[in-house]
């Protein structure tokens, strides 16, 4: 045990981060009794629709799909488990994102809170005063998961888990390659969140940045004594988010570690120690009278960042392969519009839905590579390096803080 986890109680299985599921999954996965098995794809299938993904956003497209075409063929093709994704693996938080689009004008989803109205929904001495959005949800990521796997089964949608798509052709029909068997179809759905980092048709579209969430042993009389019964879902103004929420059972879960950028997604998206070790620092920062309660595990997973901070969803070339990505660390609540966008574009329906600005938006593209991964690192680094020294109290380097501007003055909406 190094001198840092001893100082940062940082215990058991967190000291491996990446060894086992996230405590969302591995808890969903033990609920599951009499589970229907999805067994990877062998053979050569057909079907109307294929999605390469099961996470939310694959998983809602099925749903949507089933929903108003109940007789399609649809097949769901992941390379891990349906949920084993950042969709199993992340905060919880789901929003209405009034943060995020406050200039279309809605004052009251978005109302400031006073030092003392903060205290009382959860007392910390490093909170001074907030804003609090009303509407919003926590939610056990890997249940929605693996709930969605097993309604959409249900609904006659077949999964294959433990299958990687390494190739798809367009076609039409497209096809999609796996280790040991195709899948035709007159559509195909690219759901792969970061993943789509090696896609050739999205990778300039997004960087993919690492979070790390640690958690603490159960500890609810703890919770109480600050006060945060309330359930709330609470994040920091940093530009590096930091975002907590208490479990069920009397945990806080304590997310913003990271700040590794790669052009495929790879083991520092999972197994970083030093996110970790970030993550546990902003922990016991902001609540010291938990400096007794351990850390006991702690997971992280990639996030999709897009050029707007927000998701896009579409049609590319040539009109049969559909989209969605971009969520930037904020999908658990639009995966759900995403997936009924996506179902409407695939059945060809012109609805409320698929006018969004958001849907075949035109935008700013990320350089190519080596620019794009080497300088999403070197600012996700100067961004945390700004907010951290903001935080304790000492002037950020100047350097720093220009290499943290510098995307916003590109026209990138990823720094401060
Ligand atoms: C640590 C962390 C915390 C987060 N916290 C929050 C939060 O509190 N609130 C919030 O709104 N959002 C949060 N997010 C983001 C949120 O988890 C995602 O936006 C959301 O899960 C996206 O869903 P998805 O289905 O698009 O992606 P994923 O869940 O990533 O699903 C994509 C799936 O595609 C599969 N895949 C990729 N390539 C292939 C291939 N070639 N063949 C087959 N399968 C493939 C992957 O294995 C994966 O399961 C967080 C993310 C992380 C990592």
């Amino acid at each position: 045990m190094t001198a840092a986890t001893t100082a940062l109680n940082l215990t058991g299985k967190a000291l491996t981060p990446g060894a086992q599921r996230s405590w969302w999954l591995r808890e969903a996965l033990a609920a599951e009794k009499d589970g229907l098995a999805c067994p990877p794809l062998t053979g050569d299938i057909k079907a109307d629709v294929v999605i390469v993904g099961g996470g939310f956003t694959g998983l809602w497209t099925a749903y949507h799909l089933t929903q108003t075409k109940p007789d399609l063929k649809v097949v769901v093709l992941e390379q891990d488990i349906c949920g084993g994704g950042p969709s199993g693996r992340n905060g919880g938080f789901a929003s209405g994102w009034w943060d995020e689009l406050r200039e279309i004008g809605a004052p009251e989803e978005l109302r400031a809170l006073t030092r003392e109205e903060v205290e009382a929904r959860c007392a910390s001495p490093a909170f001074r005063s907030g804003a609090f959005m009303k509407d919003g949800a926590s939610v056990q990521p890997a249940f929605l998961a693996r709930g969605l796997r097993r309604v959409v089964m249900e609904r006659g949608v077949t999964i294959h888990e433990g299958t990687p798509v390494t190739s798809l052709n367009a076609g039409p029909p497209a096809v999609a390659i796996t280790p040991n068997g195709t899948v035709r179809a007159t559509r195909a759905v690219l759901a792969v969140n970061a993943w789509g980092v090696g896609w050739p048709q999205l990778r300039r579209r997004l960087v993919a940045w690492s979070s790390y969430i640690v958690l603490t042993a159960p500890a609810p009389e703890k919770v109480a004594e600050i006060g945060w019964t309330g359930g709330e879902l609470i994040t920091d103004f940093r530009t590096s988010v930091r975002y907590f929420r208490t479990t069920r059972d009397g945990r806080i879960a304590f997310g913003g570690g990271g700040g590794r950028a790669s052009s495929r997604i790879d083991d520092s998206f999972t197994h970083d120690m030093r996110a970790v070790e970030e993550a546990a620092e902003g922990f016991r920062r902001l609540f010291p009278s938990f400096s007794e309660v351990p850390l006991e595990d702690a997971w992280g997973g990639p996030i999709d960042v897009s050029s707007t901070h927000l998701p896009t969803f579409g049609t590319l070339e040539p009109g049969n392969l559909f989209y969605a990505l971009g969520y930037t660390g904020n999908g658990v609540a639009p995966t759900h519009l995403a997936g009924k966008v996506i179902a409407d574009l695939v059945t060809g329906s012109d609805t409320d839905s698929t006018r969004l600005p958001m849907v075949n938006r035109k935008a700013r593209l990320f350089p190519p590579e080596p620019l794009r991964s080497i300088g999403a690192a070197v600012v996700r680094r100067a961004i945390i390096a700004k907010d951290t020294a903001e935080e304790t109290g000492r002037r950020p380097n100047a350097v720093m803080s220009a290499i943290a501007r510098m995307p916003r003055r590109m026209g990138y909406l990823l720094g401060p």
